[in-house]
């Protein structure tokens, strides 16, 4: 394998970053131009945009106060002080405003670019990138010499003086181990969760503002049923708090967004059939699948339903017991774990194992909510990671 060596111009540093994700291509953009900069990715630079916000690109949120926004992410939060004190939500929208973004914001505080793209996003920061080499390249080695870095990848060996490793969440971690940082063992957050019981019969039926209990903590929002399991904002979200969690772990859930008390309504509809007093507060799939199992006749009048009957109904609408038994890949799928956070100086992002080598976005132990937080870390890091190089 031939060896290139450092840079073309060696008037200047020769700086590598690896992985053209949104938080290496945010430090290529923020390098200064003097730097002879070489792109590495396995796959088309920013394809990993693509998919975000469903296609429309959940740049940031609408968090100004950096303290507020970094209690967003359950792995990351101190560590994010001194970035986004730095580097937060009004430097993100100022940044794509120079490079052409306009952005608006929705209202449930998410920021998405005027033109609803993740494409037009993309080909923005593309053009930023002018000034840098890009080689579709998978690496696959980096090894720290005196003054730099050999780094080899499927092709060539090169030299640089220095490296940004920007890999993400779903990267060969052996790469990292190598070079002596530790790995926080990676696990899907903001997913779906499979669940024991599971209702396959009600795939695509959701339910509004249920009351979920997890872990001693209480949730309010819709959940969405799948073939094994559930899925929906909410639910992303306990996903993410629980992230680390071992499997089985168990959730409540009252699927009543309404207080009833079932002995007067009951008592109020004594004539009717059980099953249309409860289709009148949730879907009648739903009614007939959760109770297929609980050996309660339906189509009961209510005047004949007995307190135990009735306590069984009661328990299953307000208190219904899911073993949380794995992950499903729908949501943003983030990678919860990473390159433990100690080994990393928040006030540079740069390496404290190995001089010169700087990490940004997901391959870090940091992971936000939905709702622009990852991306925001993707800008925030890539940029500080820049900075520091510009300004050694
Ligand atoms: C479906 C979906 C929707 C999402 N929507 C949003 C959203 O709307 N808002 C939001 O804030 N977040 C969203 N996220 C999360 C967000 O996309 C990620 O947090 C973000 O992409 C992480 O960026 P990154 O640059 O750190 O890593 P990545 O985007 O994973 O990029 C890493 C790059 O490194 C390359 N690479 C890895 N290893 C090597 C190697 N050895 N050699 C060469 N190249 C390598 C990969 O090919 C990849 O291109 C979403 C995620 C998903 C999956």
């Amino acid at each position: 394998m031939p060896i290139w060596n450092k840079g073309q111009n060696l008037m200047s540093d020769s700086i590598a970053i690896i992985g053209a994700g949104p938080a290496g291509c945010m430090t290529a953009c923020n390098l200064d131009k003097s730097f002879d900069t070489t792109l590495f990715d396995k796959n088309s630079p920013l394809k990993t945009l693509l998919p975000t916000g469903g296609g429309k690109c959940n740049l940031a949120h609408k968090e100004f106060d950096f303290k507020e926004l970094a209690k967003n992410y359950p792995r990351g939060e101190k560590f994010l002080y001194s970035i986004f004190s730095k580097f937060s939500t009004q430097d993100t929208l100022d940044f794509f405003e120079q490079i052409g973004v306009k952005t608006y914001t929705r209202e449930d505080n998410r920021i998405f670019p005027i033109s609803n793209s993740s494409k037009e996003v993309r080909e923005k920061l593309l053009a930023k990138l002018h000034n840098c080499k890009f080689r579709k390249e998978e690496i696959t080695l980096i090894k720290p010499i005196s003054n730099g870095f050999e780094v080899k990848s499927d092709k060539a060996t090169y030299l640089f003086d220095k490296v940004v490793i920007a890999t993400g969440g779903k990267c060969n971690y052996s790469i990292i181990k190598n070079l002596g940082h530790t790995i926080e063992k990676p696990c899907p957050s903001l997913v779906g969760l499979k669940t024991n019981p599971y209702f396959k019969g009600i795939q695509g039926v959701t339910l509004k503002n249920c009351k979920i209990t997890a872990n001693k903590k209480t949730y309010f929002g819709d959940i969405l049923f799948t073939d094994n399991g559930i899925t929906g904002p909410i639910i992303f979200e306990i996903s993410s708090i629980n992230a680390k969690n071992k499997f089985p772990y168990k959730i409540n859930i009252n699927f009543l967004n309404t207080d009833i008390n079932f002995q007067k309504e009951f008592e109020k509809n004594a004539k009717k059939d059980l099953k249309n007093v409860l289709y009148e507060y949730l879907p009648k799939s739903f009614i007939n699948e959760f109770f297929k199992t609980k050996s309660i006749n339906l189509n009961e009048k209510c005047y004949n339903i007995k307190k135990e009957t009735r306590e069984t109904i009661k328990d299953t609408l307000t208190n219904f017991e899911f073993e949380i038994t794995g992950t499903r890949p729908d949501g943003e799928t983030v990678t919860c774990g990473g390159v433990k956070l100690m080994e990393i100086n928040p006030q540079t992002l740069e390496s404290k194992i190995v001089r010169g080598l700087y990490f940004c976005g997901e391959v870090l132990d940091i992971d936000g909510f939905c709702g622009g937080f990852n991306l925001q870390n993707c800008w925030s890091t890539g940029y500080i990671a820049a900075n520091s190089i510009n300004n050694l």
